[in-house]
């Protein structure tokens, strides 16, 4: 886990608003079936307490059942993936790409590779795992 000082997150039109105040994992990218649909490409995120999320905004925020264990928040004004929800975890998935600004992340492994696309390639470097 990297301890970094409190970052701000937002989708797009700014109508979901958060804070990440604790420590934060590594970006895992994830490149299965449903996070290829719900981002348009592959889902990149890192990790939080459910305590350290604060919401400062979620006048936007939905959430979709993606599975009978899972469920991903987004805006239901400008569309943003924000959020990926186990149940019964004490983490919370959000997007890399909703954070302002330097995160200081790295990206340390891709998971479910042998799920992706055919149209790129996956960089070497971070760990691939065929599922997580
Ligand atoms: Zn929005
Ligand atoms: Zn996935």
């Amino acid at each position: 886990m990297i301890k970094k000082k409190t970052l701000t997150g937002s989708c797009l039109c700014g109508a979901v608003q958060f804070t990440l105040n604790g420590p934060l994992r590594p970006v895992a990218a994830c490149h299965c079936s449903q996070c290829r649909k719900t981002s348009g490409h592959y889902w990149a995120a890192t990790s939080v307490a459910r305590n350290d999320l604060v919401l400062t905004n979620d006048t936007g925020l939905r959430w979709f059942d993606s599975s009978d264990q899972a469920r991903r928040g987004f805006c239901q004004n400008c569309g943003s993936s924000l959020f990926w929800d186990t149940r019964g975890r004490d983490q919370v998935s959000v997007a890399a790409g909703s954070l302002d600004g330097a995160s200081g992340l790295k990206t340390d492994r891709h998971i479910f590779c042998t799920d992706k696309g055919d149209y790129y390639d996956i960089e070497p470097g971070p760990q691939q795992f065929d599922k997580h």
